[in-house]
């Protein structure tokens, strides 16, 4: 509330020179279930927590727009800053939004923070029997059982991107149904959609954002629009576009939980890519409507910081953001069966919010895992040591962050296309790749101050870390490899993408791909497709038969780890005593071998080296029984041939994987 002679500066409540973490720390929080809306036979009942209101009031809509108020509820003001109101009647078919008063003024109405389900463009909330919105089978329905994170193979995926493709040969392109398709092939005769995922073989999709975001316009989909969906709205509803109407509240969660569905019949978790750093909007998000200030972190001037660079930040590190950001998970965990959560810039959250999410969830269900972007997108006030970093995931349980050590050193880095790395030739990332390839654990032949990105081991076991060369940000690893390497043709250029995915698949920690690399899918060279067109970001899947090498290689690869736990320690102590260097000097080479039968493996030992080089060069292999798995950019999981080993050659830009099992 507004005291006389306070002076509120936008999106705050507080006066100017003190501190707002004081004041948002004395507001009474609520942790109860029961936030926004509960039906059950006594009828319905609202609640919405806004310890300063003056006034909140709830108003009934027929329909979800364009239609009048037919009723008004005026809430009242409960122990932990609740306000309720109830009627009793069931209300199901029925919209709502709050409306909060604070001062003399009425805020804009909002469906509240809670909504689980909403109308076109989510602006208002729907009262739907959510019982009646499960497919067939749900009660059993549960996504793959797994040892440990590293067990994983990520593959992440936009809606429209895998599916809107004429070729796709999917009949709900852009959908959530897309994925409940079976037998789905384009014209070229390939599986595609569901089967695709199948027979490439990773265990779980990684789903771009699919909660009800801002961007596109629900009301007007013919229009084709296209977000990557980074622009959160309502963070417990599915979005509308991905649904087949979006003006009925209950089809958009059926057909997501469809989709969760077949995937878990196919034996294929599901991730989702979760957005609680910010909002899409600053005073008008659902936040500010029902709690203004709050939820957001601000500068010393009372503006909006701005770590996400998207405009404003969440803070997590006050109760009611926190507690909201934990129960949001876990309602998705359990009402859609989700498996997994990614985290974006998951370094503005702070580390003691992301070891209560990963504690909250392993509760529910001990197989979900969670990573997240381990730093930020702009300065935080969160201190440097709270933040939820990559420099800090040793401090967080259960939590895991991307690499940029090994995504920059195999590639060249991210943001300067023409720049190269370890598999395209550039020397100066071997170390770089090397604290990849023991997923930046301490190991005794790794020089962490030769590190590109990285000075220290900041992660205490290779369960903390996900291994990658590409996703949705910046260049396609196709368009990375087209800008840093003119002059080459397309088969050199899917030789150092085999290289660098090699590389990657092999290495300790959890590897993650961008959907399309296995079919060299490129996005024209566009670095920031977000909102490009479908001629930009649709996999075409004819490319799947024009580079069928290049699948089968990724399928082989995807086998070759999976069959072997050797790739898949579980501790830096395994590391440390089984991954054994050889004394390699040459630039752009590499040569290692898993030693001990790691991890339970049938191989007692899997040599590898990796030439970044141009040119051929010559490895000597202590003599023994043999099997060959990859050379000269082919491999078999079950080996290609034998060999007895020593003098070996290891063509340009190419992998050599040996094992033996004694
Ligand atoms: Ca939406």
């Amino acid at each position: 509330m507004l005291l006389t002679g306070m002076f509120a500066l936008p999106g705050t409540l507080y006066a100017q020179g003190t501190n707002p973490d004081a004041v948002y720390a004395s507001y009474p929080t609520y942790n109860g279930q029961d936030l926004e809306l509960v039906v059950d036979n006594s009828g319905t009942k609202f609640a919405l927590w806004s310890p300063k209101a003056t006034a909140v009031r709830v108003n009934l809509y027929d329909t979800g727009r364009n239609t009048p108020v037919t009723r008004t509820l005026e809430m009242r003001l409960t122990p932990g800053g609740v306000w309720r109101t109830s009627v009793p009647e069931q209300l199901y078919g029925k919209f709502y939004t709050f409306q909060v008063k604070m001062g003399d003024k009425w805020l804009n109405e909002t469906p509240g923070v809670w909504a689980k389900a909403v109308g076109t463009n989510g602006h208002r909330a729907a009262i739907i029997d959510f019982a009646a919105t499960n497919p067939e089978g749900w009660e059993a329905d549960h996504g793959p059982a797994i040892n440990a994170i590293t067990d994983a193979v990520l593959y992440e995926m936009h809606h429209r991107d895998f599916s809107v493709h004429p070729s796709s040969g999917i009949t709900h392109k852009g959908k959530f149904l897309a994925l409940t398709e079976p037998m789905t092939k384009s014209p070229l005769g390939d599986a595609t959609g569901i089967d695709h995922l199948k027979e490439l073989g990773v265990t779980h999709v990684h789903i771009l954002p699919s909660y009800d975001y801002n961007s596109v316009d629900e009301a007007n989909l013919p229009a084709n629009q296209y977000n990557w969906g980074y622009d959160p709205y309502n963070y417990n509803a599915p979005e509308g576009s991905y649904s087949t109407d979006p003006a009925n509240p209950s089809t958009r969660v059926r057909e997501m939980k469809q989709m969760v569905k077949a995937l878990h019949d196919a034996g294929i978790g599901v991730v989702m890519d979760v957005v609680y750093n910010h909002t899409a909007n600053n005073d008008d998000s659902n936040f500010s409507l029902t709690a203004p200030g709050y939820y957001y972190r601000h500068r010393e001037d009372g503006s909006y910081s701005d770590a996400s660079g998207c405009g404003n930040e969440t803070a997590s590190d006050r109760q009611q953001m926190r507690d909201f950001i934990i129960n949001s998970v876990k309602y998705w965990a359990k009402e859609y069966h989700i498996d997994g959560f990614r985290f974006d810039l998951m370094a503005i959250h702070d580390t003691e919010t992301m070891s209560q999410v990963a504690a909250a969830l392993k509760e529910i269900n001990p197989n979900i895992f969670i990573y997240g972007e381990g730093w930020t997108a702009g300065d935080s006030p969160l201190p440097v040591e709270r933040r939820a970093l990559k420099e800090n995931v040793a401090k967080m349980k259960g939590i895991a962050v991307f690499s940029d050590d090994i995504r920059d050193a195999v590639k060249g880095h991210y943001s300067n296309a023409a720049d190269r790395g370890f598999a395209t030739g550039k020397p100066g990332n071997e170390e770089t790749v090397k604290i990849g390839i023991v997923a930046s654990t301490a190991h005794p032949q790794v020089d962490y101050k030769k590190g590109n990105n990285s000075r220290f081991p900041y992660a205490s076991a290779p369960t903390q870390i996900i291994n990658y060369v590409s996703c949705h940000d910046d260049l396609t690893l196709t368009d990375k490899l087209a800008k840093s390497m003119p002059g080459t043709t397309e088969a050199q250029r899917q030789r150092a993408a085999r290289l660098a995915q090699t590389i990657v698949f092999t290495s300790q920690g959890t590897p993650f791909m961008f959907a399309g690399e296995e079919v060299f899918r490129d996005k024209k060279g566009v670095h920031n497709s977000y909102k490009s067109p479908d001629s930009v970001n649709a996999i075409d899947w004819t490319l799947k038969h024009v580079n069928a090498d290049q699948f089968h290689y990724y399928q082989e690869l995807i086998k070759l780890r999976r069959a072997h736990p050797a790739f898949r320690m579980t501790t830096a102590e395994d590391i440390a005593r089984n991954i054994v260097f050889d004394n390699e000097k040459r630039p752009n080479v590499i040569s290692y071998s898993i030693k001990n039968n790691a991890g339970g493996d049938s191989f007692n030992e899997i040599k590898l080296v990796f030439n970044g080089q141009e040119a051929p060069i010559e490895v000597k292999i202590p003599h023994g029984d043999w099997t060959v798995i990859a050379r000269d950019g082919q491999l078999n999981a079950d080996g290609l041939d034998t060999t007895r080993g020593g003098k070996m050659t290891v063509p340009a830009t190419s992998a050599l994987i040996l094992a033996r099992t004694k």
